[in-house]
């Protein structure tokens, strides 16, 4: 309170003129010295702290804000920064030689530093109907907002945003944090609290549901009452969200590091059954879930261990066992196994368009993971040496783990994969498995009968043999 009262007499903390204007029954934000918060400015990385620093000497306000001042605030690293100015995005952009404008429906300015980008985007505001220039505000009959592009005030950008952990600004200058919603008290409290009126705020955006339980899963957070408890009477406005929307959001959810537990939660709060295709996917497959689970959580100990996270060897896992099961079709209906697998790959990404909205770009990826496996069965002559310099072989072994562990295949085939990876090359050599090699292929090219199909698959996938 004093501080606040400091804050004031300083002139620090109050809200621009525009943002009064407004009429927000607000006070202005709590401004936290270091002191107070811990957050120095070298925990930032360079180009935030370059970025913001240029815009306020140009006489801009700028701040770090979202995501990553409530990661710095828990001790965590943030994965990128944000920074929100009241310099428009043509402002931010003749400050900064190597930036660009990017996107159409509302414009933020990618700024880059060596590898790095800081995204840049301009104050906005959420407005509420009857407030402002409604003009400018157009929902769908759920209550949906199509737009939201329109430029605010500091206090305006704090309040339009989803949970009050996530409406923190960070100023790396005097390292001060501004928090117009206690988000920090909500920090400390380790809860995930909804800013305004959780069901309006639900009908604007119904993702913010899933975000909800993102957070809630990744930080170990509980989700306050008011903000939870609508979220199962109202999942099935996840309906009317685009699909490619729920995909990107879906995504995040399963690249966090926290699948598993985003997963097990999702499933409480009882968003799943026909709302999140994905979701479906990974919960509703008899079959596939032990391994779809396993591969969650191998992809969140890869994100714990900081190693490299592919979006396609995921997607490849999800779909696996229904590609496995188009595959055994085929091949009842007299098809061989390598035509078979080809046919139901085809079939399964092209059937996942509509409903999951995969972008193809994994396409290629995830069949590559697929065609490999065959290979892996192959455990005699050159073959696994050979396998062992392909490209794929990383993914493809990965994946070949998976299968075992999940008990589709003999595990005994991981272990002698594992073991096989690791030796000399004498060692190696030592471990072969007799096989039907291609020789045996090549002397019954064009005829029939007889064939393992495992050395057909050999055939295919290595492109023709020896
Ligand atoms: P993460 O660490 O997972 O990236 P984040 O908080 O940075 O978490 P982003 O999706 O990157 O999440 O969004 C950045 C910020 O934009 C959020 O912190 C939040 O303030 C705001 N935001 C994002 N999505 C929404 C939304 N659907 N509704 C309101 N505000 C949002
Ligand atoms: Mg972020």
């Amino acid at each position: 309170m004093i501080r606040r009262l400091i804050n004031k007499i300083l002139g620090k903390g109050t809200p621009p003129a525009a943002a009064r204007s407004r009429g927000k029954a607000h006070g202005g934000p709590i401004i936290l010295p270091k002191s107070k918060h811990g957050v120095g400015k070298e925990k930032i990385s360079g180009c935030a702290l370059r970025t913001v620093t240029e815009l306020q000497s140009a006489g801009f306000s700028a701040f770090v804000v979202g995501g990553a001042v409530r990661d710095l605030l828990l001790g965590r690293n943030p994965k990128d920064y944000d920074v929100a100015t009241n310099a428009t995005p043509a402002e931010v952009r003749t400050r900064f030689r190597r930036s660009r404008i990017i996107g159409r429906r509302f414009q933020i300015v990618h700024v880059m530093c060596g590898q790095e980008t800081v995204e840049v985007s301009t104050f906005r505001a959420n407005q509420v109907p009857g407030e402002g220039d409604d003009d400018e505000r157009e929902t769908d009959e759920h209550g949906r907002l199509l737009r939201d592009n329109v430029f605010g005030s500091q206090v305006d950008d704090a309040l339009r945003r989803d949970f009050t952990i996530n409406a923190l600004f960070y100023d790396p200058v005097k390292e001060e944090i501004w928090d117009y919603q206690d988000g920090v008290a909500d920090l400390k409290k380790k809860r995930v609290r909804m800013i305004g009126d959780p069901i309006t705020r639900y009908r604007e955006d119904p993702v913010r549901m899933l975000r909800a339980v993102r957070f809630a899963a990744k930080l170990g957070f509980e989700i306050d009452p008011h903000t939870r408890e609508p979220i199962n009477k109202h999942a099935d406005l996840l309906a009317n969200v685009p699909r490619a929307r729920l995909f990107d959001e879906m995504l995040k959810l399963l690249m966090s590091g926290h699948a598993v537990e985003s997963v097990r939660r999702l499933r409480h709060e009882g968003l799943h059954h026909g709302l999140l295709p994905l979701l479906d996917v990974i919960l509703e497959q008899p079959l596939g879930e032990k391994f779809v689970m396993l591969a969650l959580k191998s992809t969140d100990e890869r994100v714990e261990a900081d190693k490299p996270v592919s979006p396609a060897f995921l997607f490849a896992t999800l779909l696996w066992h229904e590609v496995l099961a188009h595959a055994a079709q085929h091949e009842t209906a007299g098809m061989k196994p390598i035509p078979a697998i080809s046919e139901a790959m085809d079939e399964v990404l092209e059937r996942q368009k509509d409903k999951l909205a995969i972008p193809r770009r994994f396409d290629a990826t995830m069949k590559e993971i697929w065609l490999l496996q065959p290979r892996y069965l192959q455990r005699g002559g050159e073959r696994p040496f050979r396998l062992l310099v392909h490209p794929r072989f990383r993914s493809g072994y990965d994946f070949f783990l998976l299968r075992a562990e999940s008990g589709e295949i003999d595990p005994a085939l991981g272990d002698w994969w594992r073991t096989f990876e690791s030796a000399t090359d004498s060692e190696r050599r030592q471990m072969l498995v007799q096989d039907v090699g291609p020789k045996k292929r090549r002397r019954r090219r064009g005829g029939r009968g007889g064939d393992t199909g495992a050395s057909e698959k050999t055939a295919v996938a290595d492109g023709g043999g020896e």
